[in-house]
């Protein structure tokens, strides 16, 4: 065989073995998963080819790949801190049995869930703040049940600090691209703490104690916007009674989760939401909203 007549029986046969080896090898990764089903053969083709046009045809399965925000749950006290003690009831055990509830809700909507302690681990304050810190993009809530030296009080409250220390403030000017100086007032903290006092309120009848700015460590230095939830008075019997039932923590849970998720939706509609910027003018009114805010994954 002349070697023009090889050339012209190899060339095809090799094209042909190569062409047969993608389509079984995507048909495999279909098969077993790795690939999505809305994927096949010819859409891959079609993506090496036309990489811009495909991406605009796929945004269903982009969405569903890439989680939305980021929420660190902090289940208060735990370890040598039981917090408050009332009747058989240890605050860092319900705050936990809170916390879990709150995650599997957020989770379901594809938001990355972190938590400061796993387990009946010891934590400072300290510790709590800096693993926040670790995420500068995420949102913070932790996790209380409340006491009075009264058996009286009783409902839920949810705690912010409007006026965070410098060095709490330092990580969102760099997000948010506000040099040093310029005016820069963050009220997602308020606006978060609204949203879940609003909808856990709603979900369980409580008596609504409303938001309160306070100094608290937690909410004060943690950068991104973060919140403290006092879950109820464990020090009053018949609230005791009811924050110790699972029914009813089940929906203080829902609406832990509902608030924060539609604080979550309202950001991702704006990611200027809540920020006053340079000139006293949100910087999202400027630019437009919904307009894409480098490195602030909410
Ligand atoms: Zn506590």
């Amino acid at each position: 065989m002349s070697r023009f007549l090889r050339f012209l029986v190899f060339v095809p046969l090799l094209l042909g073995g190569l062409l047969l080896f993608f389509v079984s090898a995507v048909h495999v990764a279909q098969v077993t998963g790795i690939l999505s089903s809305e994927h096949n053969w010819k859409s891959l083709i079609k993506q090496v080819v036309l990489p811009g046009e495909d991406r605009a045809r796929f945004p269903k399965v982009r969405k569903a790949i890439r989680p939305r925000a980021v929420v660190i749950l902090d289940a208060g006290h735990g370890g040598r801190d039981g917090g408050t003690v009332a009747g058989d009831s240890l605050e860092k055990e319900l705050n936990m049995k809170v916390v879990h509830l709150v995650a599997e809700q957020l989770r379901k909507e594809r938001i990355r869930v972190v938590f400061t302690r796993q387990g009946d681990a010891t934590k400072s304050l300290r510790n709590r703040v800096d693993i926040a810190n670790g995420y500068p993009s995420a949102i913070f809530v932790s996790v209380h049940h409340n006491a009075s030296t009264s058996s009286k009080p009783e409902g839920i409250e949810t705690y912010y600090t409007n006026a965070k220390p410098a060095s709490a403030v330092s990580g969102q000017r760099r997000i948010f691209d506000v040099e040093q100086g310029e005016r820069f007032i963050d009220h997602r903290g308020e606006l978060l703490a609204r949203e879940i006092q609003a909808a856990s309120c709603e979900l369980t009848q409580a008596v609504d104690r409303g938001v309160k700015d306070g100094g608290m460590a937690l909410t004060r230095l943690v950068s991104c916007p973060a919140v403290l939830v006092e879950c109820g008075f464990l020090s009053n019997v018949r609230e005791r009674a009811r924050l110790k039932d699972k029914g009813y923590r089940q929906k203080l849970s829902d609406g832990i989760s509902r608030g924060i998720l539609a604080f979550v939706g309202k950001v991702e509609g704006n990611p200027y939401h809540g920020i006053e910027g340079p000139g006293g003018v949100a910087p999202g009114e400027v630019s437009g909203a919904g307009g894409q805010l480098p490195g602030n994954s909410l």
